[in-house]
């Protein structure tokens, strides 16, 4: 029998998935599909049990959907090369025959280049073709370069963005977005149908008796229920689309909207990107943002913000040494005080500035927070804390439930200034202004902060002398911090 694997890694969907496609068509549905969770990951340093939770709800959702769909997906609980190694050696036991095709879609972080690499020589060397594919960005990175040379990235993001605009006119990137479309219309067939057509033709015990091999998944989600501290939002394609099509109605309000914390004016997609439920080549698709120069300006502030998670996806390809370090080599060593009293009081939300509290109590209350409060809580940590942008990083990964390499190290080096493009060290966010501008009334304040709900509205910015005893007094001056950043910055200049 001649068939193909699909390696799942973060394209947890059957929609609009191209290389599962891609090996569909050759093999003519018969493909199953593999997960291998590498167990060494259970030990990271910025493992967040709340993502890993709704991860494997992702995986268990995508496992019931292919079953629905004739289909199956092994959970082999090693990691890849173990993985296939072990199920190579008991097809050749059970005198099966090998996969043909090994497919998947292209990952653009350093660990996961690195390991595709070897893993594709690996199944060369063994015979077995190998298929992979282009999903997670509309515009890979290495598919947009300045002027004809084709090492050359951007490095800020103007340019970047009306690049990537001409790129959005031309019929290969519309012919990528017409493939979501019919992935969507797919979608909507099955839920009006209320049944899923077996477009696959073969399942892990038609080929292997000991299918029962890969750990149950059910299993690790149970195990890390005990660790969760908040509510997992539902997950799967399904639910990013009715979120997505909740959205839609709003979008045009999203200009106005999105900069106000109390509003619930964004998204709320971006969990969903992280593990591929949906993407970037969907959204446009559902919203018909590829339309340049007849967007409303709630879709092109929209479609902005897409182009700048593919941004960072650009240069962590290009320069994948931000992972580490400071994009810009001035200011690599910084003479941080790094107190790990404030680092304590940030994380809990108890530094006695409202708005970043607020800011660090909805993080770690729901696994998200808005963007613009973002913003401000990793200036405060850099530039009134005085603390390495990389701990403000590795935190944001332990709590995030979106927390993604790429726009997590790039929003980070954007506000601590040492990235690319970023915001000028000089420029420093006045948290108690930033709060007046974008949260006048204090609601966003009072949902988490709830010591200050008897505040007036002018007054909970900066509670003064009216504080109540339960909250506390600013951890540091505000003007005090900013000189000190502007000598550590300055003294690297
Ligand atoms: C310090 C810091 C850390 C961040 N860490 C992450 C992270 O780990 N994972 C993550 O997905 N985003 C991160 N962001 C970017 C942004 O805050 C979130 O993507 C956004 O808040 C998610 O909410 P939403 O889906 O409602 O966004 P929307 O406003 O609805 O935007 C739609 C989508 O565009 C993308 N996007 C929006 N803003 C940005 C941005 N500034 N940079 C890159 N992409 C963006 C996201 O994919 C988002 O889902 C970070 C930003 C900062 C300043």
């Amino acid at each position: 029998m001649q068939y193909g694997i699909h390696w799942f890694r973060r394209d947890l969907r059957i929609a609009g998935n191209p290389a599962l496609q891609a090996n569909w068509k050759i093999n003519q549905g018969k493909v199953l599909g593999l997960f291998c969770f590498d167990k060494k990951f259970l030990g990271r340093e910025d493992f967040s049990p709340n993502r890993f939770q709704l991860f494997l709800q992702t995986l268990l959702g995508l496992q019931a959907s292919l079953k629905d769909a004739g289909g199956d997906l092994l959970f082999l609980d090693i990691g890849p090369e173990a993985a296939f190694a072990s199920l190579i050696e008991k097809l050749t036991q059970e005198g099966k025959a090998l996969p043909s095709l090994v497919s998947w879609n292209r990952d653009y972080e350093p660990f996961a280049r690195n390991r595709d690499e070897k893993m594709e020589k690996w199944f060369k060397s063994r015979g077995i073709g190998v298929a992979t594919e282009r999903d997670h960005c509309l515009i890979e990175p290495h598919e947009i370069y300045k002027g004809e040379d084709r090492e050359s990235a951007y490095q800020v993001y103007s340019p970047y963005s009306r690049k990537w605009m001409e790129h959005l006119k031309t019929a290969g990137i519309k012919a990528r977005i017409e493939i979501q479309k019919r992935g969507l219309d797919y979608l909507d067939s099955l839920s009006k149908k209320g049944k899923t057509d077996p477009i696959f033709t073969v399942k892990w015990k038609d080929l292997l008796k000991t299918a029962e091999m890969g750990a149950v998944l059910e299993d690790y989600r149970e195990k890390n229920s005990k660790w969760v501290t908040i509510p997992i939002p539902a997950a799967g394609t399904v639910e990013a689309l009715k979120r997505l099509r909740e959205f839609k109605k709003n979008i045009t309000n999203y200009g106005k909207h999105r900069d106000i914390p109390s509003v619930d004016g964004t998204s709320k997609l971006s969990h969903f990107f992280k593990n591929g439920s949906l993407t970037g080549a969907q959204v446009i698709a559902e919203l018909e943002l590829d339309r340049p120069g007849k967007l409303k300006e709630g879709e092109e502030k929209f479609l902005k913000e897409i182009i700048w998670r593919e941004f960072y996806y650009h240069i962590l390809w290009h320069y994948p040494r931000v992972e580490k370090t400071a994009f810009l080599e001035k200011f690599q060593k910084l003479a941080w005080e790094n107190n790990e009293v404030y680092f304590k009081a940030w994380k809990e939300g108890r530094t006695g500035y409202p708005i970043v509290d607020a800011g660090m109590r909805q993080l770690a209350q729901t696994g998200w927070m808005h963007n613009r409060v973002r913003m401000i809580v990793a200036s405060f940590l850099t530039k009134d804390l005085l603390i390495d942008w990389r701990w403000g990083e590795k935190y944001f990964m332990e709590v995030l439930l979106d927390g993604d390499l790429a726009p997590n190290n790039g929003g980070w080096q954007w506000a601590a200034s040492t990235g690319c493009d970023p915001q000028p060290y000089f420029r420093i966010f006045n948290p108690y202004l930033q709060s007046k501008k974008f949260d006048p009334n204090g609601s966003y304040i009072r949902e988490f902060v709830p010591e200050l709900k008897g505040l007036s509205d002018k007054e909970i910015h900066e509670p003064g002398v009216n504080r109540p005893k339960n909250y506390p007094a600013p951890i540091v001056e505000h003007s005090v911090q900013r000189e000190k950043a502007l000598k550590i910055y300055g003294a690297k200049s």
